[in-house]
């Protein structure tokens, strides 16, 4: 494996190869000083002018554009007078692996390059090194809870993201020609994650796509986006599901300030704050009547039960304010304004919640109706037939209770570093106007 920028030090007064990106050329009197790149941060590789030995090699630097890649071979010297991380490379072969042409635009100073242009060049964008972080910061974040469901004896499962009949409703779902007929791309993994509850496997969870033809033009909502989604059995109440979410996320924003807070505070200007629990929850019509009195607003009457971006931004400001919290709970919408599958108290009260972070809906939760005759009665008040037939036969046969939430990953590392949009987070950003690269 290649050694790597933050490795070096491991290897002083060795001889070594290098492979990275051309970063910086300095070609001074006496001196060619070259910064060199990788993933890991930047190294400095001297070539002395007056070395006769180093005359093929100045040769190779002074054809080379910036941005090409190069494999060096030479010996790691500590130098103090070397700002960059007190050491250099002193090469005594440079072979040039790859050659740049000029770029399309400065990726490091991304101020006034349209973002459309930048999506068209991901790639050239993505070296910028804040633009790295953002990868490494999600991954970090991902990986951190990935390892807590593992330590709790969670199933990672893969379902199908080519499906027979639309899953939830039709209106959000892309149909594709399938041989002579269509299929349809999955909007979310629920069906298939209680499945594999009813399958006997108590706690699964899974990291992956999911699609949905919202022709939307929002921060916050891309066409395609990766769902970080679990579902588990036996609990008594959705607060067991609310608590999992707690711990998850603790997790997750633990590592987070470990491994990178002091860095995503001085890139992004955010202070990752790992919040402690219980988060606080409010009902859906103790908001609006704080909302009322505080903030002087009234939820639209076509939103009544339910939130909107409005409403998301006072959460923030609430919880804040009311609580010192970052998050919030919401419990208590509307069941016409939820799926059929939350399940509802003797009293038609749904068991469910939303999480609102920083002004965002991050996340759906509930309990699940896993009762049979009550699933079949809530699916047939929406109106859903046919299409969901197959997924109420997953409870004829016995299924635990349970319950599960799905969090919107890319929208959790927007609200975490504080970026504006889903498009700049994205790793490759899907929308109604966006199928490339
Ligand atoms: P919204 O009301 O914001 O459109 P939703 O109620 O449709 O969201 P769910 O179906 O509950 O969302 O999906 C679970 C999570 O997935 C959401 O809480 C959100 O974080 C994320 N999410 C939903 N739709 C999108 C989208 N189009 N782009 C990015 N993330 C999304």
């Amino acid at each position: 494996m290649k050694i790597n920028v933050n490795e070096l030090d491991k290897y002083i007064d060795q001889e070594i190869t290098f492979s990275g990106f051309v970063d910086a050329i300095r070609d001074k009197k006496w001196v060619m000083f070259v910064i060199l790149r990788d993933a890991t941060g930047k190294v400095q590789m001297t070539i002395e002018k007056s070395e006769e030995a180093n005359a093929p090699l100045l040769e190779i630097m002074s054809n080379l554009k910036v941005e090409s890649t190069i494999k060096v071979t030479g010996k790691v010297v500590a130098n103090e007078a070397v700002k960059l991380g007190g050491l250099e490379i002193i090469p005594s072969n440079i072979e040039v692996t790859s050659i740049a042409e000029d770029l399309p635009f400065d990726f490091n100073n991304l101020d006034g390059v349209n973002i459309d242009t930048r999506m068209d060049y991901k790639w050239i964008d993505m070296r910028n090194p804040r633009n790295t972080l953002i990868r490494q910061v999600e991954s970090c974040m991902t990986k951190a809870m990935r390892d807590y469901l593992y330590l709790n004896n969670f199933t990672e499962i893969h379902t199908p993201k080519l499906i027979g009949a639309a899953s939830e409703s039709g209106s959000e779902v892309f149909e594709v020609k399938y041989f002579d007929g269509s299929a349809y791309l999955a909007q979310s993994d629920q069906f298939y994650k209680q499945m594999a509850l009813a399958g006997g496997l108590d706690r699964v969870f899974e990291v992956g796509p999911v699609f949905r033809a919202e022709n939307s033009n929002t921060n916050r909502h891309a066409t395609e986006f990766t769902g970080f989604d679990l579902e588990f059995a036996y609990i008594d109440s959705y607060e067991d599901v609310m608590s999992l979410e707690e711990d998850l996320l603790i997790a997750g924003l633990t590592a987070v300030k470990e491994q990178y807070g002091d860095k995503i505070l001085e890139v992004f200007g955010k202070e990752v704050i790992v919040p402690t629990k219980p988060f606080p929850r409010m009902k859906l019509k103790d908001l609006y009547e704080e909302f009322h009195e505080r903030y002087g607003f009234d939820i639209p009457k076509e939103d009544i039960g339910d939130m909107n971006a409005e409403a998301e931004k006072l959460t923030y400001k609430l919880a804040q304010e009311k609580f010192n919290s970052e998050f919030m709970f919401i419990t208590d919408y509307a069941a016409t304004k939820r799926p059929f599958y939350h399940m509802r108290d003797e009293e038609g009260k749904l068991q469910g919640y939303d999480l609102i972070w920083r002004g965002t809906e991050i996340t759906s939760g509930a309990q699940r109706e896993h009762r049979y005759e009550e699933l079949s009665k809530n699916a047939k008040e929406k109106g859903l037939g046919k299409d969901v037939e197959f997924y109420l036969q997953f409870f004829k046969y016995g299924c635990p209770p349970h319950g599960g939430f799905g969090i919107g990953l890319d929208r959790l590392t927007m609200l975490l570093l504080g970026l504006s949009s889903i498009k700049e987070t994205q790793f490759l950003f899907r929308g109604p106007n966006r199928l490339n690269p």
